[in-house]
């Protein structure tokens, strides 16, 4: 028998905030497995429950709203593309790494911001609670950064001339390039991070199985199979 209770019984609760392909995307459709979402975390949670006996449920929401129902008990993980970090760990635990995260800086084309040292004296847009958000508001101030429900409605505002670039995670910024006309991604990288699934501070049965699920998850195969799915280099 697992050594692990769950928020409900036979389910591994997963919250996310699925306005971040191609981490975690509403589907069109039923979505994967008939979950009514797609994505790299939610076919790598889907994999994970499996090995756990579980049925995957999962919990939209904001993103900073993720990183609170864990800690209150409201779902057992997060998969959210969402980066380790000191502060974090202070207040959650985190699994090992399952992918490398980048966050980019996204501009018109025709931006006079070239490069980060650019950056200074601009209006910065970023999704609300993010580790773009800290960074930013860290090196320019809280009045320079704008925070967003999402990383859509980040960009949407850069779109409307709100902000004069947004910060964020690489792999969702292809997608909303590629989605929206005019915009483009700097070069330089702003950060470079680990993403990991986090569970409630302490709860150290259930991340001790998620991490004994990964590895094999990762020695098959089945993790990088699932990555190269949405990331074309
Ligand atoms: N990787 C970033 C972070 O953890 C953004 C994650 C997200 O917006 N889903 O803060």
């Amino acid at each position: 028998a697992a050594s692990f209770t769950t928020v409900e019984d036979g389910k591994l609760t997963m919250a996310t905030n699925a306005q971040f392909p191609p981490y975690e995307l509403v589907s069109d459709g039923e979505g994967y497995e008939g979950t009514g979402f797609e994505g790299i975390d939610v076919e790598l949670a889907y994999a994970l429950a499996q090995k756990l006996g579980l049925e995957l449920q999962i919990d939209d929401m904001d993103f900073d709203g993720a990183l609170v129902a864990v800690q209150n008990g409201k779902c057992d993980v997060v998969l959210a593309g969402l980066t380790y970090n000191e502060e974090r760990d202070l207040v959650m635990d985190f699994t090992d790494t399952y992918a490398n995260g980048v966050q980019v800086v996204i501009v018109p084309e025709d931006s006079d911001i070239t490069t980060l040292d650019d950056l200074a004296g601009k209006k910065i847009g970023t999704q609300r609670g993010t580790t773009g958000y800290i960074y930013t508001s860290d090196e320019f101030g809280d009045d320079a950064v704008s925070a967003y429900d999402d990383g859509a409605t980040a960009v949407q505002a850069l779109m409307n001339g709100q902000v004069d670039c947004v910060v964020i995670d690489n792999a969702p910024a292809q997608e909303y390039v590629k989605a929206n006309e005019g915009l483009k991604i700097l070069d330089t990288e702003y950060a470079n991070e680990d993403y990991c699934i986090a569970v409630d501070e302490g709860n150290t049965a259930l991340l001790d199985a998620l991490n004994t699920a990964l590895d094999e998850l990762q020695a098959d195969g089945t993790v990088q199979a699932i990555l190269d799915k949405y990331i074309q280099e």
